[in-house]
């Protein structure tokens, strides 16, 4: 299929994107690396009037560090960040996560604001972005808004931004020296959307974890930060607190069936990915054993 008929506007400047998004509201869409959105409106889920074209915009992209916190403009594409060393070294949980992001071709095109801004409750990066505490940073003629990235994501494709803001960044913190991360995903073939995903970030200190913000990827309409971390902080993870834990997050999930998985295939899988991600953060490849795929 074809796009519907639709007006293109290249933007000139951050400023001008944002001028001619507050003209044109709802009717208007950003485009950035086009990876979601023309695949969207080819299979017409999307018919916008117009396309405001910000892949100029030499001012939104770009990785900084600085002050112990790393700010990735909007435009950054996902090849960019895979091979970055700034973000190897501070924050090796999107390092390892971009990898798991489609396919080459698509991460050469692909950005982060794009990812963030399409929120697709499958993807790698927002569920990273909730992780590691993210603030994104969104721009409309008011001026700028600084929103957090749990409270972000509203639902499958919807977000806190208004038809008029421009994402132009996203900031987290420098992981600090006694983190640890993980991240893995099961999907039938690499390169596809995840079934079901994790991404984790973690403070651990003598063998207990002074802090865990694990958040799945697939199981439901946004990315999940487990509630079940709670009662995992600042204590022994014994086998037995391991078992309440998975049981306590079957029960918290309520994931979504489709042609990929059952709800209960999910839920499992999720457990699974959960033993293993608190078996490699303490370094305890006995509390794995007897949850398997
Ligand atoms: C075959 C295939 C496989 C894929 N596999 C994966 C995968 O495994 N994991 C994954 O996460 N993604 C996957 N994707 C999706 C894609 O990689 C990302 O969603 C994509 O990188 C989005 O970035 P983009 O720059 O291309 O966004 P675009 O397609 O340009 O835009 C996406 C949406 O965000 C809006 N938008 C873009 N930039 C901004 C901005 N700065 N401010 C406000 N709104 C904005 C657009 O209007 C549009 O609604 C896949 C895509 C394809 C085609």
């Amino acid at each position: 299929m074809k796009a519907s008929a639709f007006c293109y506007a290249r933007a000139t400047s951050v400023g001008n994107a944002i001028e001619l998004l507050a003209a044109h509201g709802d009717r208007a869409r950003v485009l950035s690396g086009g990876q979601s959105l023309m695949p969207a409106m080819n299979l017409r889920l999307l018919a916008p009037e117009l396309i405001v074209d910000i892949g100029r915009l030499g001012e939104l992209s770009g990785i900084s560090v600085s002050g112990g916190c790393i700010r990735i403009g909007a435009l950054t594409r996902h090849s960019e960040l895979f091979r970055s060393s700034e973000i190897a070294t501070h924050s090796p949980l999107v390092a390892e996560a971009i990898a798991h992001v489609a396919h080459p071709a698509i991460r050469n095109r692909g950005t982060i604001g794009g990812s963030l801004a399409h929120a697709d409750p499958a993807a790698e990066l927002p569920a990273c972005m909730v992780a590691l505490n993210a603030t994104i940073i969104a721009r409309g003629a008011a001026g700028e808004r600084r929103i957090a990235a749990a409270d972000f994501f509203r639902g499958i494709c919807q977000t806190a931004l208004s038809p008029h803001e421009l994402l132009v960044a996203v900031e987290w913190p420098v992981a600090p020296k006694s983190s640890a991360h993980f991240f893995s995903e099961l999907a039938r073939r690499r390169g596809d959307y995840a079934i079901v995903g994790l991404a984790a970030q973690a403070v651990v200190e003598n063998g207990r974890l002074i802090d865990f913000r694990p958040v799945f990827l697939s199981v439901g309409d946004r990315p999940r930060l487990a509630d079940v971390a709670d009662s995992l902080i600042n204590t022994v993870v014994t086998p037995a607190l391991m078992s309440q834990a998975l049981q306590a997050l079957d029960e918290e999930l309520d994931p979504p069936a489709d042609q990929e998985a059952s709800g209960a295939m999910r839920r499992h899988l999720a457990k699974v990915l959960l033993a293993r991600c608190l078996a490699k953060l303490l370094g305890r490849p006995d509390l794995c054993s007897g949850v398997s795929a």
